[in-house]
């Protein structure tokens, strides 16, 4: 088991394919992109599969998500999902993505495994996405989502992150969007993980702006709190229901008490929290004949030192040097 010295329980993997990506969200990534990590440093196929079998089997993983970066621009990707779907005890497997591609690749990555996915959209407003995500390809992203749904990647979730000003105020349109689409809405309060350093405590919109932007237009009734367990997502009925929406308050209302997340880079740092400001190196053990027990005792000692917050709060907080791209969000 990965448990801290506060006594959680990481059973939730985090894998971050690539630090790539095709789009340019401002909340991310400066318009020019970064500088990728170098090809020598990726994890190869064959790596990735063998810490995440080694994740599952010994250290009671039980969710694997695929991030990034875009972890669509990853060529491997159906083959590395099916490696995980066919693991046992076989683990939850998910995705986080831009959507862009995700039409035609849905049905293969349902056919690997694939139990689910997350989609970002932040707008239904072509102008708006270019202006927000730096390129024009809202459409492909529509597609991607109807796509995950057809292929039977259901519940669908959609991300959606809100900039003062830019897209703020589609909250309650993305909502009506996502419940006639039968896709599940959840809101991410924007965190300080872009690289170029550019979030403000004063203009980030907080999670009770957006319950007030929504119930401006919608019935909201808070949902049983005993079942969100470790789930970031205050949930709640939109009009009596049975549909939801949620509210990831990361900033203002943090979660850490009950979190259960692990996160392994790309090029094979293990983080215990996106926001921690050390990382525990596999590659050295992985390229130098380290035994599965080996790693999975390092991957161990990553976990136990998890500070109990993120610490965003506290006036001495600082941003990690990695950001969200390179982590896998
Ligand atoms: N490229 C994929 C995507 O956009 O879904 C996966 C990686 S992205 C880093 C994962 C999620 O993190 C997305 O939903 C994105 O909106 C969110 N995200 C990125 N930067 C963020 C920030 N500064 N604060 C909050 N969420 C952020
Ligand atoms: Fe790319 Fe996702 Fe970051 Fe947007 S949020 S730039 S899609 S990694």
């Amino acid at each position: 088991m990965l448990t801290d010295s506060y006594g959680r329980v990481a059973t939730d993997l985090r894998v971050s394919l690539t630090d790539r990506c095709n789009l340019r969200c401002t909340y991310c990534m400066p318009p020019e992109g970064l500088e990728w990590l170098p090809k020598p440093e990726l994890l190869t196929d064959e790596e990735l599969n063998r810490l995440i079998r080694i994740g599952v089997t010994r250290l009671g993983i039980t969710e694997v998500r695929f991030t990034g970066g875009e972890p669509l621009l990853r060529r491997g990707l159906p083959e590395i999902v099916a490696a995980a779907a066919a693991l046992d005890p076989r683990p939850k497997t998910a995705l986080t993505t831009n959507g862009i591609g995700l039409s035609r690749v849905a049905p293969s990555l349902a056919e690997a495994g694939l139990n689910r996915v997350n989609v970002s959209l932040d707008t239904l407003r072509p102008d708006v996405f270019e202006k927000l995500a730096r390129r024009r390809r809202l459409h492909d992203v529509l597609e991607g989502l109807a796509g995950a749904a057809a292929a039977g990647l259901i519940p669908v979730k959609v991300n959606t992150v809100l900039m003062r000003d830019i897209n703020d105020s589609e909250a309650p349109d993305l909502l009506r969007y996502c419940l006639d689409h039968g896709y599940q809405l959840r809101f991410i309060e924007q965190m300080p993980l872009d690289a170029q350093h550019g979030w403000r405590r004063d203009t980030m919109i907080t999670a009770d702006e957006i319950l007030d932007r929504l119930s401006a237009v919608f019935d909201l009734e808070a949902a049983d709190a005993s079942t969100r367990g470790s789930a970031p997502a205050e949930l709640f009925y939109v009009d009596g229901g049975p549909a939801t929406v949620g509210v990831i308050g990361s900033v203002t209302r943090p979660f850490c008490g009950a979190c259960d997340r692990v996160r392994l880079t790309a090029d094979g740092q293990i983080r215990n929290c996106l926001f921690a400001r050390e990382e525990s190196d596999l590659r050295p053990l992985l390229r130098e004949g380290g035994t599965d027990e080996e790693i999975a005792e390092r991957w161990r000692a990553a976990i136990a030192t998890k500070m109990p917050g993120h610490g965003i709060n506290d006036p001495s907080f600082l941003q990690p040097a990695r950001p969200m791209s390179a982590i896998g969000g």
